[in-house]
């Protein structure tokens, strides 16, 4: 198997040949994978904010193939087409899998250590070992590129909007990439009374307005209160602190996008958050998706999701650095990498 490895932070991703270290355990599932998703969180990894080991394998996001399971598996089953989850859903929780480097790899000369472990669902691989509880099978004639979608930023829209907007809600989504399009989406099949989108990067209003949303400027005084609703996918303290002023008296703010570690997020006059019955900043971790209900129940509502207004970019794995720029860049809307054995 081929695969995108952090080796070193702040460094670009290294494709190495590597192959798993032993026969599957307990609740481990091989899965060949189709495509995968990229989402900001792979950033943060690779600037080092997230912790964890070198080499570290990426993406916890994507859609692929069951081609062999552990003991004690029962959800899924050799052939199943899967989406591939960060979030828990039903199913064992397996122990961390354990990898190593190829003695022929012709990618990635090898390092000190032979052996590595990984979390319990990587993506940006040709294959991956997965925990049962991080796979939720879904039908055969499904799209994968939808499938990957639902694996992490979709998943968080669909289910942070219907968690969070009430109907009649005026709502402002806070960033226009690949989560915030999600969101917009999202947005536009519960259809709330208005939908407005901002960005710092001013190209990004031809892609707000197709997904249904007015552009705005946070700075336009006019907003002031404006927002039942605002759904922040930035983590960006300055879009928060400015953004904040346009909470509607008893209005609720969402943070769905992470700050970097360390960073301090200023309250700009706090009185005001006492306004109607009180107003709300909560965190949510993926709108509190779970897999194994939420998936099923959404598929049928996705066919009319228009999958090429979020998708932007569909890149091979060979190219995955081109692809983090891409991110990096804020240009992008969802880049999915696609894999070279892949098939639908
Ligand atoms: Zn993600």
């Amino acid at each position: 198997m081929i695969a995108a490895l952090l080796v070193n932070h702040n460094s670009p991703l290294v494709l190495a040949e590597i192959s798993p270290a032993g026969p599957l355990e307990f609740g481990q599932v091989l899965v060949r994978v189709l495509v995968s998703g990229l989402c900001g969180a792979q950033l943060q990894e690779i600037r080092g904010e997230k912790g964890g080991p070198l080499p570290h394998l990426m993406g916890h996001e994507g859609c692929g193939i069951v081609e062999e399971v552990g003991p004690a598996i029962t959800r899924v089953k050799v052939g199943d087409k899967v989406v591939m989850h960060w979030r828990k859903a039903a199913g064992l929780e397996s122990p961390i899998p354990r990898y190593q480097f190829s003695e022929s790899s012709t990618h990635y000369s090898l390092p000190a250590t032979r052996y590595f472990t990984s979390g319990r669902v990587t993506t940006l691989a040709t294959h991956s070992i997965c925990s049962e509880n991080r796979l939720t099978p879904i039908p055969a004639d499904t799209d994968p590129a939808l499938g990957a979608l639902l694996g992490c930023g979709l998943s968080t829209a669909l289910a942070t909007v219907e968690s969070e907007a009430r109907w009649g809600d005026s709502v402002l989504v806070l960033g226009v990439g690949g989560l915030g399009l999600s969101l917009l989406a999202a947005l536009d099949l519960t259809r709330p009374r208005r939908i407005c989108a901002c960005d710092t990067n001013e190209r990004k209003r031809s892609p707000a307005r197709c997904a249904g949303a007015e552009f705005i400027n946070l700075t336009d005084e006019k907003l002031s209160g404006a927002f039942d609703l605002i759904l922040d996918t930035t983590g960006a303290p300055s879009a928060m602190e400015n953004a904040l002023g346009h909470l509607a008296p008893s209005g609720r703010y969402v943070m769905i996008g992470q700050p970097a570690p360390g960073q301090p997020v200023c309250l700009n006059a706090a009185r005001h958050m006492f306004d109607g019955e009180g107003k709300t900043i909560k965190a949510t971790q993926g709108g509190g998706f779970r897999p194994d209900l939420d998936i099923p129940r959404y598929l049928p509502a996705l066919a009319e999701l228009y999958l090429d207004r979020l998708i932007t970019h569909r890149i091979p794995l060979e190219k995955i650095n081109t692809a983090l720029d891409l991110v990096r860049q804020g240009e992008a809307g969802r880049v999915l990498i696609t894999m070279s054995t892949a098939e639908s």
